[in-house]
């Protein structure tokens, strides 16, 4: 009987204890879920307990939780995922984007964008990516991935990036085999001539690593074909970038003379070869994309390209990069999609982009603010290219709030209540 009590006791114990530890960390109401991977498109309330997504459903009870979060009137999406930036940023004033001044600290400009993930698009190669992941990667709460460059020294500019001697396939794939947590790929970047040896480069690392490859074709005159790049050289799951640039030196996937997208990009993009749009400071031109969309050519993955450049010009952050797709007539749920789960997929992390029960909560809130308070009062938005091609929108993306790992690390307005959670005593 003594025996007895004690197991009761026991187990009424391990009860409270059980009820005790229920209540979510975070409990976000009332917000328009959309999230591509799981077709979610609904109002819902999304639950977070111990870094992860407990539980997207509706009507979650809140009682007892940390922090309440009203998200009434706002989107709630996975952690926006920028498969394009550059982050390698250092003090070597002649290096640009290797350790240099033209590259950005990634806290600095995602969290207030809702990016939770970025990729840095080869600033650094096998060389001095153990300095990059020390100095940027470790150190960001933002997670940041990487596509090692095919030149051993990275994207240092001038001639070091037109060096073939230092595009070596098994000492780029060996550094992306060390570290498979954190480099996702390969980057071929800025090589002018006409040459397929460095494409041939990038793509032999890639094997080697099993890891797709990013081309940013660089520029040659004449320019090197895009058709037998697409159809020959790249593989199902190879990502080209820049995939609306229009300069003299690179072969644009829209015909210019007809505005009709070439037959075989069509070819491509079913094959399997991912359109990133990497943004850039001239790397984007509204008369490739808005004859491209309205053909019905959606881009696979949105991302900025951003840099100390392209930030301040027509490109600006991943929010109005998203927005200028929404301008152009691309639906909110596919912008979304090419934000998030698409990217995730682009560089197999399918872990990530998408908020499926146990999967690490890196969560968005956006508004789409109406055009009513837009510039003055014109009602619409003003969005251009580096060309001073001006399109007007009626809707723009706003970050509210970015969750990151469980954590609230943007809160635009203070929507989250209480705002600040006191560390309890241990
Ligand atoms: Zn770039």
């Amino acid at each position: 009987m003594k025996n007895l009590l004690l197991i009761v006791a026991a187990l009424s114990l391990l009860v409270s204890e059980w009820t005790l530890a229920q209540p979510y960390h975070i409990v976000i109401k009332n917000g328009h879920v959309i999230d591509p991977k799981n077709n979610v498109d609904a109002v819902m309330d999304v639950a977070i307990l111990d870094g992860k997504i407990a539980k997207v459903a509706k009507n979650i009870d809140a009682t007892g939780a940390r922090q309440v979060v009203n998200a009434k009137g706002l989107y709630v999406t996975p952690g926006i995922i920028d498969i394009h930036t550059h982050v390698f940023f250092g003090t070597n004033m002649d290096q640009t984007y290797s350790n240099g001044p033209n590259a950005l600290p990634p806290d600095g400009f995602t969290f207030r964008n809702g990016v939770t993930t970025i990729v840095d698009a080869g600033c650094s190669g096998w060389r001095d990516f153990e300095t990059f992941k020390k100095q940027t990667i470790d150190a960001s709460q933002t997670r940041v991935l990487a596509l090692l460059n095919i030149v051993g020294s990275g994207m240092r500019g001038g001639k070091f990036e037109q060096n073939i001697e230092d595009m070596d396939a098994k000492a780029t794939a060996e550094m992306a085999k060390k570290y498979p947590e954190q480099v996702v790929g390969i980057k071929l970047a800025h090589f002018n001539g006409y040459d397929w040896t460095p494409t041939d480069r990038a793509v032999e690392a890639g094997k080697l690593a099993d890891k797709p490859v990013m081309i940013d074709f660089g520029g040659s005159k004449p320019t090197l074909s895009i058709e037998e790049l697409f159809l020959k050289r790249l593989r199902p799951g190879d990502i080209f970038t820049h995939c609306f640039g229009q300069l003299a030196t690179r072969e644009p996937i829209l015909d210019v003379t007809t505005n009709k997208l070439k037959p075989f990009v069509w070819e491509a993009q079913k094959k399997g070869i991912i359109f990133d749009v990497g943004y850039g400071g001239i790397s984007f031109a509204f008369s490739q994309a808005i004859p491209a969309l309205k053909s019905g050519f959606y881009p696979n993955t949105i991302s900025t390209d951003i840099h100390t450049g392209s930030m301040n010009n027509a490109m600006k952050d991943m929010l109005n990069v998203m927005s200028k797709f929404m301008a152009m007539g691309m639906d909110l749920k596919s912008v979304i999609k090419a934000s998030t789960w698409s990217p995730a997929q682009a560089i197999k992390r399918p872990e990530l982009g998408h908020l499926t029960e146990g999967a690490e909560a890196d969560v968005a809130l956006l508004d789409v603010v109406d055009g009513k308070f837009a510039v003055r009062d014109t009602g619409y938005f003003g969005f251009f290219d580096y060309t001073g091609h001006k399109i007007e929108g009626k809707q723009k993306l706003a970050c509210e709030m970015t969750i990151r790992k469980g954590r609230i690390v943007y809160d635009l307005n203070g929507i989250a209540e209480p705002i600040v959670v006191r560390q309890r005593p241990q």
